[in-house]
């Protein structure tokens, strides 16, 4: 199946009515109506470039199988990718529907035995990869993980002036953008970060992007686009959050906590909720061509408790 449909498929959408349980309320709550293009907008767009082999449910990322290969790595120490073949005969031998089967990938596979690495020690090469117990379990562990986050600094309120700061162009619909986060608690303590750090942010036509940052400039680039709508602020959050990292270098986990927190905090703002399975954001972001070669983790659960985000 095509990749970014199966993503439309596999990403659970939650639309919470804000009609305060009272169906007679529908028509004077209209207003709050998700418009259409919220759907076209909202999934994400970085994967579009991604193979379209990705089928995580006939990938050796299927939740089951981890369970299996976690039992024959705990027996046998690796896997190498003849083992790892063998076990999938043997899955695929006993699999009752074809949909139950597993599909051999060389690239899951590097990618796989290349989680738990040292430094950007990536596997390339098949003939050289195993998949150590210590990889399957930081898939598991993201099975399970849901994201859940206090804010460690005091409310406290941003005026407009300080705001212009980050905004040095006076853009008015960024300067909105800014005045919705601040009335954030999360988002209160990315823009406090932000303006101790003397992040400045500016708007540029970017082809295909929505943001990004430049930790030499420390300076965060947003395509219009982000600013026009409030259903896209995740992005202006996102980047945010890559800015609290005062080290260089980014991380898959960097990426999946932005992609993940932008979203929570764009819900709150909106009062509509989207929500994503962190397990699938974080395979998406493991099979990336990109972000896929980045370390597993960086310091950033870290970087973000400094800045009043504790996970
Ligand atoms: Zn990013």
């Amino acid at each position: 199946m095509d990749y970014p449909v199966r993503r439309v498929l596999t990403v659970l959408v939650l639309i919470i009515p804000l009609l305060s349980g009272c169906a007679g309320s529908l028509s004077s709550h209209k207003h709050n109506e998700i418009p259409a293009s919220v759907y076209r907008n909202s999934l994400h767009d970085i994967f579009i470039n991604t193979p379209s082999h990705h089928n995580i449910r006939q990938s050796i990322f299927k939740p089951e199988f981890l369970g299996y290969l976690a039992y024959l790595v705990s027996t046998s120490q690796t896997l190498d990718e003849h083992a790892l073949r063998g076990s999938i005969n043997r899955w695929n031998a006993v699999a009752s529907e074809k949909s139950e089967q597993i599909h051999y990938n060389p690239v899951h596979f590097m990618r796989v035995a290349s989680l738990h690495r040292e430094g950007n020690n990536l596997c390339t090469r098949v003939s050289e990869c195993t998949i150590s117990l210590e990889d399957i379990n930081i898939l598991r562990t993201w099975l399970s993980w849901r994201l859940n986050y206090i804010v460690t600094i005091p409310h406290t309120t941003i005026d407009t002036t300080q705001l212009s700061l980050l905004n040095p162009s006076k853009q008015p619909r960024l300067q909105t953008a800014l005045q919705k986060l601040s009335h954030n608690q999360a988002g209160v303590a990315l823009i406090q970060q932000a303006l101790d750090s003397g992040l400045v942010i500016r708007l540029g036509q970017l082809q295909g992007s929505h943001g990004y940052y430049d930790f030499n400039e420390h300076t965060i680039t947003l395509d219009p686009s982000v600013v026009n709508y409030e259903f896209n602020l995740r992005y202006l959050v996102h980047e945010l959050l890559h800015a609290c990292n005062t080290a260089e270098e980014n991380s898959i986990t960097e990426e999946v906590l932005a992609e993940l927190i932008g979203l929570r905090i764009q819900n709150q703002i909106t009062g509509i909720r989207f929500e994503l399975n962190p397990y699938l954001v974080l395979v998406e972001h493991v099979l990336h061509p990109e972000y896929g070669q980045l370390s597993f983790n960086n310091d950033i659960y870290g970087e973000l408790a400094i800045a009043g985000i504790e996970l």
